[in-house]
């Protein structure tokens, strides 16, 4: 009929619209209910991981307390509650950075990042662990490259890259941070002459809390967050963060991020 014509051709326009908004909203609820299990996951997580520095604090405390007539076992734990409580803020400090950032939209307040920027304060921040080990840090490869994302937390990858190479490495060894252009990304790699990771454990290390072997690196003060920050920040930068590892011979960690071609550093800062 001719009545019926314009009503089947509405009928037909409506139709997929409203699939495609079920669809939308099956996917809405399908992430919402992901995100809720993967923040469930990352509280039970986190006090975990809290409890174990927090109850050490506290045994050690009633322990000094018994030996109260003997400094040397007094200065023992007191050094031994100092580790724990460094180790503690460490796992605080990085569960904050991690929260934020899965919180934010990290590319809100995106901006030009200059890579030696980012690299020497990456590299600075380790400097009193490096010189403590005398490990030396050498920054080499291709000057002013830029990627455009947030300059904080494109810092704290590297910074994280470095500082486990450092912790990861034994004392005089050597460790080289480096950039380069690979098509149109830029590659931030971090080489160390370290432990090395065993094969197996490779695809793991990137999880949060995790450690190859804890009871190992209790001493090295590590939280397992490092690197799901790093896998983070490579994520909602559009890049991706690689490793090569032997053991006993060293690891390479590689930040791929999109590069950014913006005017050089030099004709910015001229009038
Ligand atoms: P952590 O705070 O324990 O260093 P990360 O998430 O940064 O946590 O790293 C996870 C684990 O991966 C570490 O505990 C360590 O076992 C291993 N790892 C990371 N970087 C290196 C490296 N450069 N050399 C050897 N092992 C490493």
């Amino acid at each position: 009929t001719r009545a019926g014509a314009p009503v089947r051709h509405v009928t037909a326009r409506v139709a997929p619209l409203g699939s495609r908004l079920v669809l939308a909203l099956v996917e809405d609820r399908t992430r919402e209910r992901r995100v809720e299990e993967v923040r469930r996951d990352f509280v039970a997580n986190v006090s975990h991981e809290l409890k174990t520095p927090v109850g050490a604090i506290r045994l050690l405390s009633e322990a000094m307390l018994e030996a109260a007539d003997d400094p040397e076992a007094v200065k023992r734990f007191a050094h031994r509650m100092g580790t724990e409580s460094d180790r503690l803020s460490k796992l605080v400090q990085q569960i904050i950075e991690l929260s934020r950032l899965q919180a934010d939209d990290p590319l809100d307040a995106a901006v030009p990042v200059h890579l030696d920027d980012a690299i020497r304060s990456a590299v600075d921040a380790s400097v009193i662990d490096a010189g403590a080990k005398r490990i030396a840090v050498t920054v080499g490869g291709q000057d002013d490259l830029q990627v455009f994302g947030n300059e904080k937390q494109v810092t704290a990858a590297v910074a994280n890259l470095v500082s486990n190479a450092v912790s990861y490495s034994d004392p005089g060894s050597t460790v080289l941070v480096s950039t380069r252009v690979v098509d149109t990304s830029v590659e931030i790699s971090v080489v160390d002459q370290g432990i090395g990771i065993p094969a197996g454990e490779l695809d793991r290390i990137f999880e949060r809390f995790y450690r190859v072997d804890p009871a190992r690196h209790r001493s090295t003060g590590g939280t397992g967050l490092g690197l799901s920050i790093v896998k983070h920040v490579a994520a909602t930068h559009g890049g991706e963060v690689r490793v090569w590892s032997e053991p006993g011979h060293g690891s390479t960690f590689t930040l791929t991020l999109p590069q950014h071609f913006g005017s050089e550093r030099k004709q910015e800062d001229s009038p």
